[in-house]
């Protein structure tokens, strides 16, 4: 095919569904389906997890048109819409077992997390963030019981005990090493701040002790975002928050390891208020919503902390973004948006009316996706923004 013929919706297309086959247990499904039309029932029961998150793969490969299905009964039958897709997936096989060798057998011998940080090699290199989904379905196989909070959890998946003497430094290099394995494993973004007590929310009062903070980011799935409030997008959010609080989890084990003393905050962010902390550590400002808009990831991105003793932490001292506060004055549009009534303007202040969101109850993120700064060019908006500022 011509590449310069490819219009941008077919690159769109494409990628879409590329995106939708890129998970393990919906390269399962396909090849499940390899040998013709199967019950939803068989599918179910071939792959042993629970159905609610069975019935969300289904959907993504519904909705990227990668499957046909039909109804019978109670039942649901699906079948592949078109068999060219496992041989483009079976031609990934390759590279695939070069990563999943690596990678797999860490996990299966239990290779001390100071393996890690120790090689920091080629090995770890090549582990990917979507091999990362892979790693948490293996070692951390809980699943996430129900609660109230986004995410609906606050075990602990630690593997590693705090040390009993905790060390304060870090050398520059080491903290290096540290961010290379969490960017590895799909942290993205990463700031220091001390944590401030009046950060510390209601929850957390008894749990959280240490003040020095490693701050960093995991990018939202599109699916989460482009998938309609409701039980479908909730169960998607709360897989989002389970991936991303046992990544916290396997970083403190990392510190750990290394004999600092760690306390995770999770991103279910009922301990810490973590749109301030991720303020504070300068990787954002929170917009008009409440949420850290980063230059980076604009909307689409979650916090979480790791609370330390380490004192030589490149700690911010500075607000690089307060200026996404006065484009917020300009806009308002998660307030006219949210389908809730659950931002409500005070003044020059927003009320944020927790028991109105449905954004852990529902997976609601139309504040996300709404936002001026969602999937933008943030130096386009600021550009903008400064030009409208000097008349
Ligand atoms: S998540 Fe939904 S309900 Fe909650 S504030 Fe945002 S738009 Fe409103
Ligand atoms: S939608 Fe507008 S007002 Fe709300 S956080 Fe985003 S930029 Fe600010």
């Amino acid at each position: 095919m011509d590449k310069e013929k490819i219009s941008h919706e077919e690159l769109e297309e494409k990628t879409y569904k590329l995106k939708a086959i890129a998970d393990p247990t919906r390269i399962q499904i396909l090849y499940l389906l390899r040998d013709g039309e199967q019950c939803v029932c068989k599918i179910y029961e071939s792959l042993e997890k629970p159905q609610s998150t069975i019935s969300n793969h289904l959907n993504i490969l519904k909705k990227a048109r990668l499957l046909n299905w039909r109804k019978e009964g109670t039942w649901i039958y699906y079948k592949l819409k078109n068999d060219s897709i496992l041989n483009l997936i079976d031609n990934l096989n390759e590279k695939e077992s070069l990563a999943n060798n690596i990678y797999y057998n860490e996990i299966e011998s239990e290779i001390k997390v100071d393996t890690l940080v120790n090689s920091i090699s080629e090995e770890v290199k090549i582990v990917s963030k979507e091999n990362f989904d892979n790693c948490s379905n293996l070692k951390y196989e809980e699943e996430s019981p129900i609660s109230s909070c986004c995410g609906g959890n606050r075990d602990d998946y630690s593997k590693v005990k705090n040390p009993k003497i905790s060390t304060k430094t870090m050398s520059y290099e080491m903290l290096n090493e540290f961010k290379s394995i969490a960017t590895n494993l799909g942290a993205v973004e990463f700031g220091y701040t001390k944590l401030s007590d009046d950060l510390i929310l209601e929850n957390g009062k008894l749990d959280v002790t240490l003040k020095n903070a490693i701050v960093f980011t995991m990018e939202l799935d599109e699916d989460i975002i482009k998938t309609e409030a409701g039980e479908i997008a909730k169960n998607l959010s709360d897989d989002f928050y389970l991936k991303f609080s046992k990544l916290s989890y396997k970083l403190s084990d990392v510190l750990r390891e290394k004999g600092y003393k760690t306390e995770v905050i999770t991103p279910n962010g009922d301990l810490v208020d973590l749109s301030m902390l991720g303020e504070d550590a300068d990787i954002g400002y929170r917009g008009k919503s409440g949420l850290l808009i980063s230059p980076k990831m604009g909307t689409k991105f979650k916090v979480a902390a790791i609370l330390t003793e380490i004192e030589n932490l490149p700690f911010s001292n500075k607000h690089s973004y307060s200026w996404i506060r006065e484009y917020c004055e300009l806009c308002n549009k998660c307030i006219k948006e949210c389908p809730e009534g659950a931002l409500v303007k005070n003044g020059n202040n927003v009320e944020f009316l927790k028991d109105k969101c449905i954004g852990c109850s529902d997976g609601c993120t139309i504040c996300i996706d709404q936002c001026s700064f969602y999937n933008k060019d943030y130096n386009n908006l600021k550009a903008k923004f400064d030009i409208i500022n000097e008349f």
